[in-house]
């Protein structure tokens, strides 16, 4: 029986649209109040954004990872407006020494991408260029050697495709309808939530096995969307760019033994070493949020030599703040705030301020 009602499908688009509009606004609200100077100073000397995909928008109805994609036309409105205000490029392992140095009084800021897509380098690539922009893409080498599929991806087409999905899940079988926009994006959601109750390589397998009845290839989804070794070959041939390191599985690493911790750790690291001839020095948690890296993954990336790994727990860099290189907090360029305005919003801090909450405005966690 399918298990989400009307009315569960109705909460889930209205909780949703509420939490966009408030945000939304607030940002905008913050933007204003630091337009006119209505704010304190603040003494944020860095900033890393996160960002997925950077690609030209889609005329997909149901797009569920759109929060993922950014078009370049954004990322190069926000990379303009922040040299405006004298922000200045850095990459994100070099980011702790420079916002931690008392002689310098710069403000940085630092972007990095996320999993390796392919549109990195077709739509993000000439952006950065044109504005001689450093940055690092950090790589989930299951995905390079095409041996972990992307299951955001694929629930995403599975979906698309179809007007009925069952899954088997560790709780046993799960049947969703998903005949209309709303029940697709209701599904999605509760499928969604199921991933952090599951076995993730068992939540991930039920999907593939879901997607191949329906006639989808999770594998040549991987294929089409993220780089293959040549490509990141060629790519890390180019001055701007550092490959970091995010994992073998894209697994979230608090759920795993110490074993597959510092296998994941170490493996995804091999792959750019042996891709580049270089050690890569900088690593992304997989999800990146207060439930997915935590103090024991912390010492664990330090211990494995990487000098800086980011989060994505929202929040900018000061000096002294006591932030640890292995747990840095970044700022998502979500595809759903494609505004400079809300840019500005967050690069006030307010909104992080509150620690100990969940305030995290536009992360993917
Ligand atoms: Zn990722």
């Amino acid at each position: 029986m399918p298990i989400q009602t009307k009315l569960t499908q109705y909460r889930i688009w209205c909780r949703h649209a509420a939490k966009w509009l408030a945000i939304r606004g607030g940002l905008e609200l913050l933007s204003l109040a630091s337009r006119f100077h209505l704010l304190p100073q603040n003494n944020y000397k860095g900033v890393i954004f996160t960002l997925h995909h950077v690609r030209p928008g889609s005329d997909f109805s149901f797009e569920p990872n759109s929060y993922l994609s950014v078009t370049p036309q954004f990322l190069e409105a926000t990379i303009a407006s922040l040299q405006k205000k004298g922000w200045i490029a850095a990459h994100v392992d070099d980011l702790p020494r420079l916002v931690n140095d008392p002689e310098n009084k710069n403000r940085y800021m630092a972007f990095t991408l996320d999993d390796g897509y392919r549109d990195n380098v077709d739509y993000a690539l000439p952006v950065f260029a044109r504005h001689n922009i450093p940055f690092t893409i950090f790589i989930t080498s299951g995905f390079t050697d095409r041996s972990r599929t992307m299951w955001w991806i694929t629930l995403e087409e599975l979906l698309r495709k179809t007007d009925h999905l069952t899954l088997d899940l560790d709780g046993g079988e799960q049947s969703f309808r998903t005949r209309t926009n709303l029940e697709k994006r209701a599904a999605f959601s509760l499928v969604s939530d199921q991933f952090d109750v599951n076995n993730e390589d068992a939540f991930v397998s039920a999907l593939n096995k879901a997607a191949c009845r329906a006639g989808i290839d999770p594998v040549s989804i991987v294929e089409r969307e993220t780089l293959d070794e040549a490509a990141l070959r060629d790519l890390s041939a180019i001055p701007l760019v550092r490959l970091g390191a995010h994992t073998v599985s894209h697994v979230n690493l608090a759920r795993t033994d110490p074993a597959r911790l510092a296998s994941e750790i170490k493996r995804s690291g091999d792959l750019i070493e042996t891709l580049t001839g270089d050690r890569p020095k900088s690593f992304a948690y997989p999800y990146g949020g207060k439930r997915a890296a935590g103090g024991r993954e912390f010492d664990a990336v330090a211990q494995a030599g990487y000098d800086a790994a980011v989060t994505t727990c929202p929040g900018l860099l000061a000096a002294g703040d006591g932030t640890r290189p292995t747990a840095l907090p970044r700022i998502s360029l979500n595809g759903l705030y494609q505004n400079t305005r809300c840019v500005e919003g967050l690069l006030t801090g307010i909104p992080f301020r509150s620690r100990g909450r969940e305030i995290n405005p536009v992360s993917e966690d």
